[in-house]
């Protein structure tokens, strides 16, 4: 199966435009300019130059030999997204993103971030492609990840801290959408995940399929024929999304996508809005979400920064509800494990995030037989979370 929005930006009962009427107009021009893009062969062609010379793609598909042979069954992959410039795969949207900013004469660029990492591949394609940058983020997020205020700062972004409410990612979120109402004429607001109001979660996704354009070919290389299972950390859902994409059609690839159980599901210290969530709207979208009876959202937890979001992409939510993607979870312990693991065996120190999809993997691994090939979207690297490792560890 194929999945495309209807013309409410909708995804089976999910996604749509939950927005302020000041930003419908603005929603519409920017579902235009995507249009124009789509079909530019120029603008092709300077993001396909950006992201070769820039951002340093293609990205590898490595087969990880000494973790497979470690549990003697399936052949696990990894698709090396940790090596894109930046250390993720945030670069490829931010990239796009801006690159159209630039197409519609906008001049300045405004995110939110919550650990920072989107913020920090904003500011890196807004530096490139030579505009201003300003990044909303919450005091407490700002207390948490000093450093990555300092990389903002230093790739010349403004960072705007925001104090209300609990302080973190909802909030941060609140204060763009009130910049974006207030500035919207020369102003692009640049969404980090396949989420918020209809054209966000088509266009971040479509930026963002690279990644199983380049694995399908890989991989058909490696090994001439496609893999059995591919498995994806989940936050928003972009980078599995991104991998997923070009797989829809092939229902003999089993698509898997792996939230941060946290400290367990029954603790309710979690970020796993598929598997434990409900229904509502968030971020100018209809989605799963984690939130209270009264609907006022949660506070989601994981020790990955970047899954600590408390809701889902809408194309995601609705590929799990028809049963095309299978979602599970992994805890932070569980995690850990895995982190360690991939660091001794292959010298690869995944980000916390994705070490969530690679404990799922060997997970796979050890009830598939050796014909069997998993790939994983390893999304990122850990050089940002060592710190929080070693205290953990400590
Ligand atoms: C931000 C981030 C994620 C989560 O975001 P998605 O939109 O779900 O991909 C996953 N991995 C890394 C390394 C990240 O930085």
């Amino acid at each position: 199966m194929l999945s495309r929005p209807d013309e409410h930006g909708k995804y089976g009962i999910y996604g749509g435009k939950f927005a302020p009427e000041v930003l419908m107009s603005a929603l519409e021009e920017l579902e235009e300019a995507f249009n124009d893009i789509s079909n530019d062969k120029s603008f092709k062609e300077e993001l396909d130059l950006l992201l070769r010379t820039y951002a340093g793609r293609p990205t590898p598909l490595y087969f990880a030999k000494n973790l497979s042979e470690t549990y003697g069954g399936a052949k696990i992959y990894l698709k090396r997204e940790d090596l894109v410039h930046g250390g993720a795969h945030k670069l490829n949207n931010t990239l796009g993103q801006c690159l159209l900013a630039k197409h519609m004469g906008k001049k300045r660029i405004i995110a939110e971030t919550g650990a920072g990492q989107h913020g920090v591949a904003t500011a890196m394609a807004a530096a490139v492609l030579e505009l201003e940058c300003e990044v909303y983020m919450g005091t407490e997020d700002i207390e948490r990840q000093k450093l990555n205020v300092f990389r903002m700062e230093l790739l010349g972004a403004k960072v705007n801290p925001v104090d209300s409410g609990s302080k973190t990612l909802k909030d941060a979120i609140n204060e763009s959408m009130r910049d974006w109402v207030t500035n919207v004429e020369d102003t692009y607001y640049l969404i980090g995940s396949v989420v918020g109001p209809h054209p966000y979660p088509l266009m971040v996704r479509e930026f963002q399929r690279i990644i199983g354009k380049e694995t399908r070919e890989q991989i058909l290389d490696a090994e001439g024929r496609l893999p059995d299972t591919i498995i994806a950390c989940v936050g928003g859902g972009s980078n599995a999304m991104g991998i997923f994409y070009d797989f829809l059609e092939k229902e003999q690839v089993e698509l898997i996508g792996v939230e941060a159980a946290g400290k367990g599901l029954e603790s309710g210290e979690h970020g796993a809005s598929i598997c434990a969530g409900t229904e509502g709207v968030l971020h100018g979208m209809y989605s799963k979400l984690l939130q209270d009876k009264h609907g006022q959202i949660k506070q989601s937890y994981s020790f990955a920064p970047g899954l600590d979001y408390p809701g889902v992409g809408p194309e995601l939510a609705y590929l799990a509800q028809s049963g095309r993607v299978k979602m599970v979870s992994a805890t932070d312990e569980e995690t850990l494990n895995a982190f360690e693991i991939l660091s001794r065996k292959e010298g690869i120190i995944p980000a916390l995030e994705s070490a969530h999809a690679v404990h799922y993997a060997i997970e796979e691994a050890k009830r598939k037989g050796e014909e069997s090939l998993i790939v994983v979207n390893l999304s990122g690297r850990g050089d940002k979370d060592i710190f929080l490792v070693e205290k953990v560890l400590g």
